[in-house]
């Protein structure tokens, strides 16, 4: 099949924009000995996994169902850290990971020896107390009173020997340098630490296949920690692995208030929440911001909340009833976060091999929907 061939609304995972990617995470795994997990909570397409463990260490699980997800259809490297562990879902969790990271001391002693025992990896997220973001406070962990990781101040005197790796997890979307910053207090707080690590990992937030990401900076800060402490660095990007590899396909449905208004068939709320949870305007292709082409209307979904807007975008010609937009930049954090309020319709999963040809992935229904409630 051919795009114009497809149904909307559909998301199109374009390969050779992953492969991109992936080729540049490769170069950094290659130059410097670090390890890079797949956040699958970015990005869980598993049907692109095979191609992914390809060029990728592993997956990264935020719990329980992405840790089997990871096992199941990558089934390389697994890692895990979840805010609290239940006791129920510890020994299935244990069959699929090889690391397994606590976020509090009481997890750690509840759970810790029971899985160094069966042989697994065991980390412990801390909190450095380093806010290099101001623009999302819901995506900073070190905001003030941020449940995620344990404070320098909460370590005791000493930890049991089967400690064997830090974790920490700070950054959204940005460059190295904001790294860098983080590692120097990771350093001054839990450097004595470090020392009888096997490992530490940097988390995710790292926009690495970005255009202007100082790839050299990451990788001199990789090569000092490891070099430094005698331990494996890994990463664990969701974003950057599959930044700018999708779009989302949509159509105009109708015009209203004298054509000043496009409804289509794709909602800000169900198929692309983190336009109004950030929020973010999505980059929407062959067309501007509003006032700079001829043509503006406000982009909104078909749902019965009113703020299911999307933006105002203009274009060099009218739009109407039928004409198809392409969203970009629509892979990550859109599919793994869908919803069917007001009983929407999930879009469609199409991969868009390099030759240009299309291949419906999964399709959704009225099942999908139903299921569910
Ligand atoms: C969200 C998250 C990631 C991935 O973050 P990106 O911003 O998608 O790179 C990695 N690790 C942890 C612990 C996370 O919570």
């Amino acid at each position: 099949m051919k795009r114009e061939e497809l149904k909307t609304p559909c998301y199109i995972v374009m390969e050779s924009a992953l492969k991109k990617n992936l080729e540049i995470l490769q170069g950094v795994r290659q130059r410097t000995g670090c390890k890079i997990l797949l956040a699958q909570k970015a990005f869980s397409m598993y049907s692109c996994y095979p191609l992914l463990g390809k060029y990728l260490d592993g997956t990264a699980a935020s719990g329980l169902y992405e840790a089997r997800l990871g096992a199941e259809e990558m089934g390389k490297e697994n890692h895990i850290f979840s805010a609290a562990y239940k006791e129920e879902d510890m020994e299935e969790i244990l069959s699929y990971c090889g690391h397994i990271v606590f976020n509090s001391f009481s997890q750690l002693e509840k759970y810790g020896e029971r899985a160094a025992k069966a042989g697994k990896s065991v980390g412990i997220r801390v909190n450095p107390e380093c806010s290099t973001q101001e623009a999302h406070g819901i995506y900073d962990p070190c905001a003030p009173g941020s449940r995620l990781g344990v404070l320098a101040k909460e370590f005791p005197d000493r930890l049991p020997e089967w400690v064997e790796g830090i974790h920490f997890h700070t950054l959204c979307e940005q460059n190295a340098d904001a790294l860098a910053v983080t590692l120097k207090a990771v350093e001054e707080q839990f450097g004595s630490w470090l020392y009888g690590m096997k490992w530490i990992n940097f988390g995710g937030g790292h926009h690495i296949t970005r255009e202007g990401y100082n790839i050299e900076l990451l990788e001199n800060c990789i090569r000092y920690v490891s070099d430094t402490y005698g331990v494996t660095v890994y990463l664990e990007p969701g974003e950057a692995v599959a930044l700018d590899a999708g779009h989302l396909l949509t159509e105009v449905e109708d015009m209203l208030h004298g054509e000043t208004i496009a409804i289509l068939d794709s909602s800000a709320a169900c198929h692309m929440p983190d336009v109004l949870e950030m929020p973010y305007r999505p980059p929407l292709r062959a067309s501007g911001q509003e006032g700079e082409k001829a043509f503006a209307y406000t982009l909104a979904g078909p749902t019965c909340l009113a703020g299911d807007v999307i933006g105002i975008y203009s274009f060099d010609k009218p739009l109407a009833v039928g004409d198809r937009l392409t969203f970009e930049d629509m892979a990550i954090y859109t599919m793994v976060k869908n919803n069917t309020f007001n009983g929407m319709p999930l879009p469609s999963i199409v991969w868009e091999r390099e030759d240009g040809e299309c291949e419906q992935i999964r399709s959704f229904g009225y099942m999908d929907f139903k299921g569910r409630l």
